[in-house]
């Protein structure tokens, strides 16, 4: 433990709080994060880290705050100090003394930017990075039904996470949380109920994955709909030029709107479903994506008007949207496809996002630089771009550097268990490419995350590494892993800085 007395004899002597901070900053040895330092009503709160251990402290009063947090109790020179664990019923405690620690909608923010963090580590980083952009708002808290079973966590900690995050860094311009990809009614309520204030619906379940060419199947779907479901919907489509201002114009044959019914209906049903019971009671406090992305082939422009036309005319009030851009957007690795056929198709998604006044929310799968000039440009910066397993590749670099024997066994483990991650991911990876790891030397282990075939499969294989026991229950690498980048918080920082600011830096924001 680090000897704080020194500061809680400043404490005990009311110095003010930009005295303890600039007290805090030149005695890093403590381990006290200057900007986490709060006042509650003569309360003093902060948070350090000795080793691997963060904590809050809470000291000055047994005011109300001091009260309702749970912790270690002692008393030094007259004063009561709690120390206190970074629990979710803690963090539930912050959240209701200081409003600017609860996520929010983002609606009204053109640029957001969704940064999902698995381990519950790269938040600190992130919001460094995000003071220096000012006009882009992060989704902080971010994570599927998936990714939190293979990553062991539920959206309470997912959330308390972010929320000692921006209590740590004092960051006070708001943030979102993204309950994504969620396929489930109980999944929704579920994130709702922990205060979620964005919900990403995944309607890949609905969505029939047919090709234009399956016309006898089309025909059977389109004449199962009621004589006035199919009335309305030629009313609607067919017949008519749909000019948008945003300077798209549209038209369906008869032939393209059996086609979108039989692949889409379905989904949009669905999706209104689930907002009038689910979003629109709750009055603009959620933010509404609707993704029609996860599916066999990319979503043509006059797909995703054919939604979108009959979501908002619904009365939807949709936030973003997700369709499935051409080429391909591969985990962890750059993109994949035409350059200029996906410029010229991003266009006019983008028009369309544009006339409903949505934003358009690009799924990257990470690290997408060569697609990003295109997004910043013809999004002008309204856009919702999310990421998310590169911050756990930014880890394993932490890894490499600061416990390469612990990243050895790591590979070892991932590279056996491949097979099992690619049930869930699909990605190109092939393991043959991937060099000997024993003929590297520690200082060249650091070029397998630069490579494509190892980045992979040490992305797509997390679930595996954290989740992996021995024959007596005892993990095998989350506990090291844990400790190991909480030892290493400035360098895990610097990394994240660098690699999302590189994200930042060409999207143009
Ligand atoms: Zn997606």
């Amino acid at each position: 433990m680090s000897d704080l007395t020194l500061f809680y004899q400043q404490i005990a002597e009311k110095k003010g709080a930009s005295d303890l901070k600039k007290t805090a900053t030149s005695n890093p040895e403590w381990g006290i994060y200057p900007d986490s330092l709060h006042d509650s009503e003569g309360t003093v709160l902060f948070m350090f880290r000795t080793g691997a251990e963060k904590k809050l402290v809470a000291a000055g009063n047994s005011g109300k705050i001091y009260n309702e947090l749970t912790g270690v109790e002692k008393t030094q020179n007259d004063l009561k100090i709690k120390e206190c664990e970074l629990t979710v019923e803690n963090s539930k405690v912050i959240r209701k003394y200081f409003e600017f620690t609860n996520p929010i909608s983002l609606a009204e923010y053109k640029t957001t930017f969704g940064l999902g963090d698995r381990l519950g580590l790269a938040s600190p980083g992130h919001l460094k990075l995000f003071k220096k952009y000012p006009s882009v708002r992060p989704v902080l808290a971010q994570q599927s039904i998936r990714e939190l079973n293979l990553t062991g966590r539920d959206y309470g900690q997912v959330l308390a996470d972010a929320v000692w995050a921006v209590f740590q860094e004092d960051y006070r311009e708001g943030y979102g949380a993204d309950g994504d990809h969620l396929k489930a009614l109980d999944d929704i309520q579920m994130a709702l109920d922990y205060g979620y204030t964005m919900i990403t619906l995944d309607c890949s379940e609905h969505i029939n994955n047919l090709s234009s060419e399956q016309t006898a199947e089309i025909e059977k779907i389109y004449q199962s709909l009621e004589g006035r479901e199919q009335e309305k919907l030629e009313k609607q489509f067919l017949d008519k030029t749909f000019k948008l201002k945003t300077g798209l114009t549209l038209t369906f044959t008869p032939e393209a709107l059996k086609f979108n019914v039989a692949i889409y209906q379905q989904a949009i049903n669905f999706a209104l479903k689930v907002y009038n019971q689910f979003i629109k009671p709750l009055q603009g406090k959620i933010d509404f994506e609707v993704s029609i992305d996860e599916t066999a082939t990319p979503t043509d422009p006059l797909s995703h008007f054919f939604v979108a036309e009959q979501l908002t005319t619904a009365g939807v009030k949709i936030n973003s949207m997700a369709p499935r851009f051409c080429g391909e957007f591969q985990k962890a690795i750059d993109y994949i496809g035409d350059l200029k056929q996906f410029e010229v198709e991003y266009k006019e998604h983008t028009k369309i996002a544009e006339h409903f006044g949505y934003k358009l929310s690009v799924h990257s799968g990470s690290d997408k630089f060569a697609a990003f000039p295109v997004i910043g440009r013809e999004s002008k910066g309204h856009v919702h771009v999310k990421t998310a397993g590169t911050n756990w590749l930014e880890a394993v670099k932490v890894i490499i550097a600061a416990e390469p024997s612990l990243y050895r066994e790591m590979h070892e483990f991932a590279f056996k268990h491949q097979e099992e991650a690619r049930k869930y991911y699909v990605v190109s990876a092939d393991p043959k490419r991937v060099p000997d790891i024993n003929k590297l030397s520690d200082k060249e282990l650091a070029r397998l995350m630069e490579e494509d075939d190892s980045r992979q499969i040490i992305h797509i294989t997390y679930g595996l590494i954290l989740l992996a026991k021995d024959q007596n229950g005892k993990y095998i690498f989350r506990d090291r892993i844990y400790e190991c980048l909480r030892r290493n918080e400035e360098l895990y920082n610097q990394f994240l800085e660098k690699h999302i600011g590189k994200h930042m830096e060409l999207l143009g924001f």
